[in-house]
């Protein structure tokens, strides 16, 4: 087939190799979820088979591709993390972005029937959408995955109160939208606990939180010098030796990827996890 007069036409193929060196995310984020949540029955505000069945699909897609450092999840909508020095497909951005999204759909419709036991999916199918950004720094990738668990805390709030008010309270969609308009955080609290003996701080961290994943390594003690793993076979990527590269995609493919809800924002959760933007 090579050297046939029509393979000119690979000259039309636009390079969308994404910018060196920075940090990728890869979201995907389901089509039409409000109209999903409807057909389906999902329990509201957070259908917890929803959640662990977005959990199981997004953790095929880490443990397939064992370039992505981490992924957080909330609601319909999943963040992979690539390594700015990552060069899987070339970085080029159609490719990771259809590949991420094929294998995170393949697996949410293959894992339905373990997490809707009873409720065969018909069409249409469920499916999402991706994009890919690049983050410079390691400050604008913090940001980001913060900016996903701010949305989650502030949505979860906002959906938890005004449910509370229709499930509980008996009001309707409008009414509950009139009480909610312009109120702060604490004021939401205030309604919950006041209305309903509802203490939002005890409401389960996969809802308040959303979903982290990633490989887990020993702990680190962030006080201490002594790192649990060879970390120096993980500094400094962009100088690695090929090797280096084989032996660090092995020690990552063998790693337990685990799912958990917990702070992203602070430091906490990556002093004591270096590995995983090192
Ligand atoms: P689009 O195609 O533009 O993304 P959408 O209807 O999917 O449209 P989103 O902004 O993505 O819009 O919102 C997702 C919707 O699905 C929200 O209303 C959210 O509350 C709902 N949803 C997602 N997951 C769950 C869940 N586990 N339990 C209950 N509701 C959920
Ligand atoms: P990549 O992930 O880079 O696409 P690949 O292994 O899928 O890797 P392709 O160039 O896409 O590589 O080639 C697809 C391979 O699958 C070829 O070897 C092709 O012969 C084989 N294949 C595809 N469809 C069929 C089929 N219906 N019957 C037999 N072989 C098939
Ligand atoms: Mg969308
Ligand atoms: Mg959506
Ligand atoms: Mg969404
Ligand atoms: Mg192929």
């Amino acid at each position: 087939m090579a050297n046939s007069k029509f393979e000119y036409v690979r000259n039309f193929e636009q390079t969308d190799s994404l910018l060196p060196n920075t940090w990728i995310v890869v979201r995907v984020d389901g089509r039409a979820f409000t109209k999903m949540c409807a057909k389906y029955g999902f329990e509201k505000p957070n259908d917890r088979r929803a959640l662990d069945l977005m959990n199981a699909a997004a953790k095929a897609v880490v443990t397939d591709l064992p370039e992505a450092m981490i992924a957080y999840g909330v609601s319909d909508e999943y963040s992979f993390v690539f390594h700015k020095s990552c060069n899987l497909f070339e970085r080029r951005a159609s490719k990771l972005v259809s590949t991420i999204v094929s294998t995170f759909t393949a697996n949410y419709v293959y894992s339905w029937p373990i997490c809707f036991p009873g409720t065969p999916l018909s069409f249409p199918l469920p499916t999402f959408d991706g994009r890919a950004v690049c983050y410079p720094s390691l400050q604008n990738l913090r940001d980001y995955l913060s900016w996903r668990q701010v949305d989650c805390h502030i949505n979860n709030l906002y959906n938890t109160t005004f449910w509370s008010l229709i499930q509980l309270g008996g009001l309707d969609n409008k009414e509950a939208e009139r009480i909610l308009a312009g109120t702060l955080a604490a004021e939401k609290n205030e309604i919950l606990f006041s209305k309903f003996h509802i203490n939002y701080n005890n409401e389960p961290e996969i809802f308040k939180k959303g979903s982290v994943i990633f490989r887990d390594y020993e702990l680190v003690d962030p006080d201490s010098h002594a790192v649990a793993l060879e970390m120096d076979d993980l500094a400094e990527p962009l100088q690695q030796s090929k090797t280096q590269v084989e032996k660090d995609k092995k020690k990552r493919a063998k790693a337990r990827v685990v799912v958990e809800h917990i702070d992203l924002i602070k430091d906490e959760f990556w002093d004591k996890r270096p590995w995983i933007l090192s």
